[in-house]
């Protein structure tokens, strides 16, 4: 076959498959289109979930009559010059591809009118079928509208959800602009019933208009900059936790963002203070300069790629862990630490105080008795859809799946999910470290004491800051804040590594030797058999193990869970 360039019909058809994904994907470029026109109020009116019928109007610039044509052709945008500006982009649109997509798999008509002029204009596109701009009357501003979305791509309306469905994530994606851009008042309208409206305001108003009364009131601020990377936003206070991300709100220098990594810097800065597997309710504004950013990675721009990604992510973790800290140290008073329900003191099954070293003893105490104090000791209200579990001669766990009963043993499974969060955290920075107010001191061999020193940068990574103090005298002056939060015998342990020290020398890399330790840290660490767990440990700890990748063997590779089918139970009961 000779080859032949596509019809455009064809590439517009190809790139809507990038761009225009379902309605919300529309209504997002074409309010975008909008707010760049400077617009300062933006209504927005759906039918059917938008597959029958989209509006979008605005109050923008608009578009003179002769332009319209160019409007809806591909590539042609009048928001880049040159390649140069992609460094500095500050519109929200820049591929000049939207509306080309768009009128590729709807009808797709626009109508505007430049303020001053006296007429406007219209053009249609029907299904790739461009048709001429006519004059026409209309009020200043733009008014576009989609209808029969991918009427004549059935395939691709296969993929749409429920008008239901559709409308929901249409309304995430207006209050997510509406977030971004709080000047702008915003008004969505689905069926004739109003979804979100919202007048122009300042940005703490109009994250308070989209949280709701009730959450606005439990809000922290959130600010901090360095290195040109700044964070601002509210961040919800732990118990305003939900099951879904759904209420997180992120954006990037104006525009509502995707990112996966930042995500999980969220996720750590709230790490202790909620259940593992809910989600903190935040708004966050991160300003990175434009030109340390590449938001044209993703055809729908929602996903970005930062020049220094892991300065964004500690000063978005640093600057949310703050507000935190701050709000929190306020009232521990209150709490004349109560004992939790397994009247072994509160030890935190997972450090919640960890991520902390450097605030000081006071600020972690305080937080932690907080994180242990605040949620109530019911499973239920604890993990969402907490599967009923036992604790059986205080060794395992019993509770089920969805193939059948599964036996976890209680050590094997915390050893098991410390290791990887230990394993995970060293990836990124040294782990937390706690001082000890006076050193503790180990007898120990010279050879020892000589093996563990060589072994000095290994342990400041781990949080161990120990050193000769005298012939045959190891002091320890820090310790890593887990083993310190699980009272772990720290003499022990120093007794335990000195002896593995010459063997952990010999290794032939520092990461061998690392997980060596870190190994010895999480079973050292870990509950162990005989430990009773109240409720809300035991949830805790099943709700890690869902998260931790390989959880069903411990780090010496035993298992930690063990399952017997509901097959195999039919089975013997004679059932089958
Ligand atoms: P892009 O936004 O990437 O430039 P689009 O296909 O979304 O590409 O839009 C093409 C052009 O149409 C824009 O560059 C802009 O000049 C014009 N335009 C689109 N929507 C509007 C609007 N609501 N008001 C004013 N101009 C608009
Ligand atoms: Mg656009």
């Amino acid at each position: 076959m000779p080859i032949r360039p596509l019809p455009p019909v064809v590439v517009n058809q190809i790139a809507a498959g990038e761009v225009v994904e379902r309605p919300a994907s529309v209504i997002k470029e074409v309010v975008e289109n909008a707010l760049d026109a400077g617009s300062t109020r933006i209504e927005i009116l759906v039918e059917g979930g938008g597959i029958e019928r989209m509006e979008v109007v605005d109050d923008g610039c608009g578009i003179p009559q002769d332009e319209l044509p160019l409007a809806i052709a591909s590539h042609a945008t009048s928001k880049v010059a040159a390649l140069d500006d992609l460094e500095h982009i500050a519109t929200m649109g820049f591929r000049g591809e939207a509306l080309a997509s768009i009128g590729s798999v709807a009808r797709l008509e626009i109508r505007s009118r430049v303020r001053g002029n006296d007429v406007g204009g219209v053009i249609i596109v029907d299904h790739g079928d461009v048709g001429s701009a006519e004059p026409a009357a209309c009020p200043p501003g733009t008014r576009v509208k989609i209808t029969d979305l991918f009427g004549r791509v059935p395939v691709r309306r296969k993929f749409l959800k429920s008008a239901q469905a559709e409308t929901t994530r249409i309304r995430r994606v207006v209050r997510d602009l509406a977030a971004a851009n709080p000047d702008v008042g915003f008004c969505l309208v689905s069926e004739g019933r109003t979804l979100l409206n919202f007048t122009a305001s300042d940005a703490v108003s109009r994250i308070n208009a989209i949280l709701g009364k009730e959450a606005s009131s439990q809000m922290l601020e959130v600010d901090l900059s360095r290195d040109g990377v700044s964070i601002w936003g509210l961040a919800g206070r732990p118990d305003l936790a939900r099951p879904t991300a759904q209420h997180q709100i992120l954006c990037l220098n104006g525009r509502p963002i995707v990112d996966r990594s930042l995500r999980f810097a969220i996720r750590e800065a709230y790490r202790g203070l909620i259940e593992p597997s809910r989600h903190p309710t935040v708004a966050l504004f991160l300003g990175v300069p434009p030109n340390r950013v590449d938001v044209n990675v993703h055809p729908a721009k929602t996903e970005v790629r930062f020049r220094d990604d892991r300065l964004v992510f500690s000063v978005l973790k640093r600057g949310l862990e703050q507000s935190l800290l701050k709000a929190d140290i306020v009232p521990p008073l209150r709490v004349s630490a109560p004992e939790t329900q397994s009247g072994g003191g509160h030890r935190p099954l997972f450090g919640s105080g960890q991520r902390h070293a450097e605030s000081g003893l006071l600020a972690e105490q305080a937080r932690e008795i907080l994180a242990e104090a605040s949620p109530p000791n019911d499973p239920v209200s604890i993990v969402d859809s907490a599967r009923p579990v036992i604790q059986v001669h205080r060794m395992f766990l019993v509770t089920e799946d969805a193939d059948g009963v599964l036996i976890i043993d209680q050590h094997a499974l915390h050893e098991r999910v410390m290791f990887e969060r230990l394993l995970e955290r060293i990836g990124s920075a040294n782990l937390p470290s706690q001082r000890l107010l006076v050193p503790e001191m180990v007898d120990a061999s010279a050879d020892a004491i000589e093996s563990l020193e060589s072994l000095g940068a290994m342990l400041t990574r781990l949080g161990f800051d120990v050193g000769a103090s005298g012939p045959g005298m190891l002091a320890i002056h820090a310790v890593p804040s887990l083993l310190a939060e699980r009272r772990v015998d720290i003499g022990r342990f120093m007794v335990d590594l000195l002896d593995r020290a010459a063997d952990l020398r010999a290794a032939t890399d520092e990461e061998t030797a690392l997980r060596d330790v870190l190994d010895m840290m999480a079973c050292k660490a870990a509950i162990k058999a005989g430990d009773s767990l109240n409720s809300r440990e035991l949830a805790d700890l099943l709700s890690m193990r869902e998260q931790v990748e390989r959880s069903s063997n411990c780090p010496h590779g035993r298992p930690t869970t063990l399952r017997i089918s509901i097959e195999e139970l039919e089975r013997r009961f004679g059932r089958r």
